[in-house]
């Protein structure tokens, strides 16, 4: 039906959507502690801004935007991911003017068109961060270590962090003289979209879902033989960072990355085979983006991957549910009453609720049940003549006759 959701969109309904405020309040709370401020960039921006920031040669511009012209016969992009925005505005609202480092969050909705599949969708959500204007090799352990802390913290387990370095420019030069010479000979039985990598970006080819399993590709020379003395210091110092916070990693001299602007240092956290988060440097990106020459580093996790995994490993998160109490009417003056009533208790900061449909008073017992209320205050027509109420605890199943006048300071003090 036209009028279903479209394929590789979610709904979130109430009953899991708190597992997605308890993602996004960690994250929060993380960056907090580290001292990253959020960013809220547009959600389309000009397709252009992902051709240059993303790059050319990427799935993600070659075959998963979500591009659409707008009435003013604008090219636009529903962001596919989050970095090119967030360099896009450090550079538009000079944020490079003012002291660095920029630390910066977002949470929020990624479009790509791909394969629907279990962990994959058209919508999904990441959040993410980005460090611009330094290069220190310690920034770039930071922003894993924030990463690491945000899983610690989810209550994962197991979580293995690869990490490579993909070069500077000038190792990246070097490099792709000899890949494409060892890659050569097979150039011709690869697949379509590698074949035009080949002279664009033949290191996109290692990061092919078809071509990876290809025995001379499996066996390219590796990056990290080609670093020149400082991208090798940066790297090496990145990982004596790692060791020196206890974050243990797995050197994955394979890893390339999606995205065309990484340089330096790439990573990516696991789980159970999949892949939760990548991320890395991308000195290149601000420049490219039209501001100056200014370094930069971030990550981002996919939310319904960490989703996943919590669910893998049978995380039970800390999520509030039910009220702390439930009104129960008896009778019409009664259920009137309850309506004021409620609001006194709700604006007293309690959370509170009651039965609207008339319901037998079994069934609005039950009702607090359901909401495993911790107090049930119940009125009937003649107590509220007598101007009092009782108050069961229902963890005791005690009941006490109070004066309406004190109800909601009572309510509270059996919290
Ligand atoms: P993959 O190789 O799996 O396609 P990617 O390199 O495209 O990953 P990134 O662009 O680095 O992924 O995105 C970071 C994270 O966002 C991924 O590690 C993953 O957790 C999540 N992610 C990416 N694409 C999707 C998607 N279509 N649906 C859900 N999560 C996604
Ligand atoms: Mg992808």
């Amino acid at each position: 039906m036209l009028t279903n959701r479209p394929r590789g969109v979610n709904d979130l309904l109430p009953g899991d959507v708190e597992r997605w405020q308890f993602i996004e309040r960690t994250a929060r709370d993380v960056c907090r502690r580290f001292n990253v401020a959020e960013i809220r960039t547009p959600i389309f921006e000009h397709t252009e801004l992902f051709k240059r920031g993303v790059g050319e040669t990427t799935d993600i511009v070659e075959k998963e935007m979500y591009t659409f012209q707008d009435r003013g016969e604008r090219s636009l992009t529903l962001r596919p991911e989050g970095t090119a925005s967030v360099v896009r505005a450090f550079v538009e609202n000079k944020l490079y003017a003012q002291p660095q480092p920029t630390k910066m969050y977002y949470i929020g909705p990624m479009f790509r068109y791909e394969r629907p599949q279990a962990g994959r969708y058209r919508q999904f959500h990441q959040f993410g961060v980005e460090v611009l204007g330094v290069n220190d090799p310690s920034v770039d352990a930071e922003v894993i270590a924030l990463a690491m802390t945000f899983f610690t913290e989810l209550g994962l387990k197991d979580i293995t962090l690869e990490i490579n370095s993909v070069g500077s420019p000038a190792s990246r030069e070097a490099y792709r003289h000899v890949l494409r010479e060892h890659l050569a000979p097979v150039k011709d039985t690869l697949c379509k979209d590698c074949q035009s990598r080949f002279d664009r970006n033949p290191m996109r080819i290692l990061d092919c879902k078809v071509d990876r399993d290809n025995e001379i590709v499996a066996n390219s020379p590796y990056m990290l033989d080609y670093l020149t003395d400082e991208d090798k210091t940066h790297f090496e110092q990145v990982k004596s960072y790692l060791d020196s916070f206890g974050i243990r990693y797995v050197v994955n001299p394979r890893m390339v990355r999606g995205l065309d602007y990484y340089t330096q240092t790439a990573f990516e956290f696991m789980e159970s085979g999949s892949t939760l988060s990548g991320g890395g440097r991308y000195n290149g990106m601000v420049e490219q983006l039209g501001g100056p020459d200014q370094p930069g580093i971030g990550f981002a996790v996919g939310i319904e991957r960490a989703l996943i995994a919590l669910q893998n490993q049978d995380v039970q998160l800390p999520i509030e549910k039910g009220v702390d109490v439930f009104l129960v009417a008896l009778g019409e003056e009664a259920s009137k009453r309850t309506v004021t009533l409620l609001q006194e208790l709700r604006t007293a900061g309690l959370v509170a609720d009651k039965d609207y449909l008339g319901k037998s008073m079994k069934a609005q017992m039950k009702a607090a049940d359901r909401l495993n209320a911790k107090q049930v205050v119940i009125l009937g027509d003649d107590e509220l003549a007598q101007g009092v109420a009782n108050i069961k605890d229902m963890e005791s199943g005690e009941q006490v006759s109070v004066p309406l006048s004190e109800l909601v300071q009572k309510v509270q003090q059996k919290l």
